[in-house]
């Protein structure tokens, strides 16, 4: 009795140790579609060695995939795998070259010959007969850039396992005659903390509700890497690790077509190419035309299957800097869109549930269906291919007669970037080394200007040479957009708000980079020479007393930056200066050895960060500026003071937005700072921080602005972005910047301090009026137009806003005298969105506003837009680039995009927009580098003390 009473305790104790309940039913039991079909050899793992799972069932998490790959590659000789990339976490990025053993063996040889097809100028048509004769088909197959939209590096695993391991002589023929390029996870970190995510949030029962956390992830979300970018805007500006390494990879092997494959909104099917309007006007025709014909395959095998899918809906394809910049290079770019299932699966509106292995299977079968498409019209696209590479190079086309150039800038640090950004597309870019004469040239803001002398040191890129596409759609001023494309978006804009264009409008380097630049329309090819990036001259001498850097150049800021962190104690010029013969640009950074008696080896680190940053020094062994240029004591050598940085974040704010302040924090300057959770806000001791940055969003409550409120009066430096500046002047905000909306009572006195500012930049005096004993009855006041300032300013913002550009390049007047400006140039294309319109008044300063005001005699009288007032002849050019109706151009003219204002001991400045977009915007990206380095020296004088 006794022992059978413990035989039943023991029982129950089983039963209590296992605290959760079965689920009633699996999600692996929902699907019976097989993926792998063929016959297979033994010889290779089965995907299931390494994932403990079907492939297909469930999320493969990163390491898993690796160790797939790793195994494979040594069991089997139909594969190569290639480490592209480490991503910034540590992760591999890998590319499968898969083919049969004999390709395999002469890699070489095939990239040697597709180099020499691209060659339009020496190869002629008999040679590119026998080199496509020769050629197998190349495709490369890329999934899931986008961390959370898993199926497609699912999909690839079992692809990479099929073409190695099947015995079935389809596959072995396509092995023979293709080589397949396979790239099955372009975003390991993104994915990792999607992983991550779906084993926090897994439960015992499959769960198919697309809403749950399971499906959803939290903030950041696995979309994007670690600095939380969007990999798939990055193909053309190449800031991230995981794009340099493949786009570097892509380029050397042109493959015939690109397959990117995602997924979309968890409700939808699945969609492919072609992309409708808008098209980039620079993508060659003929690959439209491919374009449906891979469609109507891979539609006609999902037919088959029962399968849902369209194309084109809202794929579009203007914006450059998708995957599909292969394009501009002759590449076929197809899009995948699946449906998103977490690993689950998804109940759908009609009640049914798609699973997981389902949509893996939609990835699987398009692969295999478009490599089919591929394997059968391999040769005429290669053909088609070798004549829009010989269109490119000839004097008949379109790009033949037209030059981009880049005018000379000191600014060493940014001109370096794009140099490096455009060679990595196989650019050639040259220099002047004389001044040439041309007949007549673009400006930046449209106006065209006749004998123009281009100053010798130009940077210049002729459009004829073999990247002529790309060439043309990443550096002409505006992308072509066809009327009926015009007419589509105004007509979806007033009807409900919504837009045709999926991204943004404007995109070209120079502006988005805030480098000045023309367009000329000729061929420039003679007395020019390589482009040679300038070498840096760092001359420290242990005799000086100061060292300076030239402060237009980016790398100034990371060097005051570099050198606060260590405790030495730096100044800044902020007045154009000549210091022992050298002339030092506004903004420059300058170590005193007098300020720093304690430091003994104080050159040595002068010297060693000058040389991590590649930035030159000047020894001056005088602090003399002649006549009324700056001297060493006098007031325009302003001492710096060490920031203390925190960036806030976490739910609330845009991810995108926080993680480019970040990563441009780590990039540019690599100092140290703090990303505070919000939420910690109201009872965190702020006084660790003197520099406090505000993404854009909504995470700021009332309680958290008050304390952000009583620490800027004690002397912080907030820095705010978008959405993040729209909280600070709305309730409870913080200084006197409104927003538009809010200031229509008062417009005259927000009008009178334009003009005022205006007027301080006038330089024509008439000195016998000026200095006439008699009082001038006939003066003419700013304001006194010929027409009237509107009586219905409300009414018209409210039809004005409906037309707030997506994404634009618009012109920034640049303040020349605010420290904030450093480094920017007069007229700054700066990139606007449907952010806040910044009204400033009182001691609130405009360092940045919309608007380039020109001179144009031909305007008699003043003319009034809206609130302000365009004096008599002045002229003002708002739009640069991309997508801004003409009512948005009234709306944002003469708004701030960029106040400083003084509150209590500290400093509140605001950006419209996001400054630091992409991690390419250089332009605006300085501004807010000199806000968050120099703000606390420059802007405030107080210790912090609460
Ligand atoms: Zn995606």
């Amino acid at each position: 009795m006794q022992i059978k009473t413990l035989s039943l305790l023991l029982v129950s104790l089983n039963i209590s140790a296992n605290t959760l309940m079965e689920p009633t039913s699996k999600s692996e039991d929902l699907y019976e579609g097989v993926i792998l079909d063929g016959t297979y050899s033994s010889e290779i793992d089965r995907p299931s060695v390494y994932l403990g799972f079907e492939v297909g069932e469930r999320v493969a998490a990163p390491y898993q995939i690796s160790n797939a790959v790793l195994g494979w590659a040594k069991q089997s000789d139909r594969m190569i795998v290639k480490e592209y990339a480490k991503s910034h976490e540590g992760r591999p990025l890998y590319a499968i070259f898969i083919s049969s053993p004999e390709n395999l063996s002469k890699l070489d040889e095939i990239k040697e010959n597709i180099n020499l097809l691209s060659d339009g100028e020496n190869t002629n048509g008999n040679k590119a007969r026998a080199l496509i004769d020769e050629l197998p088909a190349i495709a490369w197959m890329a999934y899931s850039i986008h961390g959370n939209e898993t199926s497609g590096a699912d999909a690839a695993l079992a692809a990479i396992y099929h073409f190695i391991a099947s015995e079935d002589p389809e596959t072995l023929d396509m092995l023979d005659k293709m080589l397949i390029i396979i790239d099955p996870m372009m975003n390991p970190d993104g994915r990792a903390r999607f992983a991550k995510s779906l084993q926090e949030y897994r439960g015992t029962a499959p769960n198919y509700d697309d809403q749950s956390l399971l499906h959803t992830g939290d903030w950041p979300y696995g979309r994007t890497n670690h600095y939380f970018f969007d990999l798939n805007r990055d193909w053309i500006y190449l800031t991230q690790p995981e794009t340099q390494g493949r786009v570097k990879l892509i380029n050397e092997w042109s493959p015939q077509i690109l397959v990117d494959a995602h997924e979309m909104g968890p409700q939808d099917t699945f969609m492919t190419g072609p992309p409708r309007e808008p098209i980039n006007k620079n993508i060659d025709k003929d690959l439209l035309k491919w374009g449906n014909i891979f469609a109507q395959d891979q539609g006609n095998a999902f037919d088959e299957r029962d399968w849902r899918f369209y194309t084109g809906e809202w794929h579009e394809d203007l914006y450059p800097g998708y995957s599909f910049y292969v394009q501009f290079r002759g590449t076929l770019g197809i899009l995948y869109e699946q449906s998103r299932m977490a690993e689950d699966g998804v109940r759908r509106p009609e009640g049914t549930i798609q699973s997981y292995k389902e949509s893996v299977h939609h990835q699987y079968v398009s692969t295999m269906v478009n490599l089919k498409t591929l394997l059968k019209n391999s040769k005429s696209m290669y053909q088609d291919f070798w004549e829009g590479r010989r269109y490119n190079v000839s004097r008949d086309s379109n790009y033949a007669n037209r030059t981009f150039v880049i005018l000379p800038t000191k600014n060493n640090t940014r001109i370096n970037t794009l140099a490096e950004k455009l060679k990595f597309q196989d650019i050639q870019l040259y220099k002047n080394e004389k001044p040439i004469l041309v007949k007549n040239i673009l400006k930046q803001t449209g106006d065209v200007e006749e004998n123009f002398t281009i100053p010798p040191g130009s940077m210049i890129i002729p459009n004829r040479q073999a990247e002529a596409p790309l060439i043309s759609a990443i550096m002409e001023f505006d992308a072509d957009i066809d009327e009926e494309v015009l007419i589509e978006e105004k007509q979806s804009v007033l009807r409900d708000g919504s837009s045709i264009m999926y991204d943004t409008t404007a995109f070209n380097f120079s502006m988005v980079y805030g480098l000045e630049a023309i367009t000329v329309p000729e061929n420039i090819s003679s007395n020019l020479v390589n482009w040679e990036s300038s070498n840096q001259s760092i001359d420290v001498s242990n005799e000086a007393v100061i060292w300076a850097t030239d402060g237009v150049d980016d790398n100034s800021v990371a060097f005051a930056a570099r050198l606060m962190e260590q405790d030495v104690q730096v100044r800044i010029i902020d007045k154009e200066a000549s210091l022992s013969g050298y002339n030092l640009s506004r903004g420059s950074v300058a170590v005193i050895r007098m300020d720093n008696p304690n430091i003994t080896n104080l050159s040595d680190i002068v010297s060693k960060v000058a040389s991590e940053l590649n930035i030159s020094i000047v020894s001056l062994d005088s602090g003399f500026g002649p006549e009324e240029l700056p001297d060493w004591g006098g007031r325009h050598f302003r001492l710096l003071k060490k920031p203390q940085i925190a960036i806030l974040s976490h739910e609330g704010f845009n991810s995108y937005d926080v993680g480019v302040s970040w990563w441009s924090i780590d990039h540019h300057l690599g100092i140290r700072h703090s990303q505070l959770n919000t939420s910690i806000l109201s009872y965190a001791d702020l006084r660790r921080y003197n520099t406090i940055v505000v993404p854009s969003g909504w995470a700021l409550d009332d309680n958290s602005k008050k304390s952000l409120n009583d620490w800027v009066r004690q002397g912080g430096t907030l820095i705010a972005h978008n959405y993040g500046t729209r909280s600070l002047i709305g309730d409870n905000g913080i200084g006197n910047v409104k927003h538009l909306r809010d200031t229509f009572d008062n417009s005259e006195d927000y009008n009178f301090d334009l003009q005022r500012e205006i007027y301080s930049l006038e330089n024509n005096i008439n000195k016998e009026d000026a200095l006439n004993n008699k009082v001038n009855l006939n003066i003419n006041y700013p304001w006194e137009s010929a027409d009237k300032i509107s009586e219905d300013l409300k009414k018209r913002d409210k039809w004005q806003s409906i037309f707030m550009p997506s994404g634009a390049m618009v012109a920034g007047r640049t303040d020349q005298k605010h420290w904030l400006t450093f480094g920017a140039i007069d007229v700054l294309p700066v990139l606007y969105g449907n952010y806040p319109i910044l009204m400033t008044s009182d001691n609130a300063q405009a360092a940045v506003r919309i608007g380039e005001l020109i001179n144009d005699p031909s305007k008699e009288s003043a003319r009034a837009i809206n609130w302000s007032t365009i004096p008599a002849g002045k002229d003002i050019n708002v739009r640069m680039s991309g997508l801004v109706w003409p009512e948005a151009s009234q709306r944002i003219a003469n708004s701030a995009y960029l106040t400083r204002e003084k509150v209590g001991k500290g400093q509140v400045i605001l950006f419209s927009g996001e400054p630091n977009y992409r991690g390419s915007a250089l332009g605006t990206n300085r501004l807010w580098l000199n806000a968050v380095i120099y703000g606390a020296g420059l802007g405030s004088n107080s210790e912090i003390d609460l």
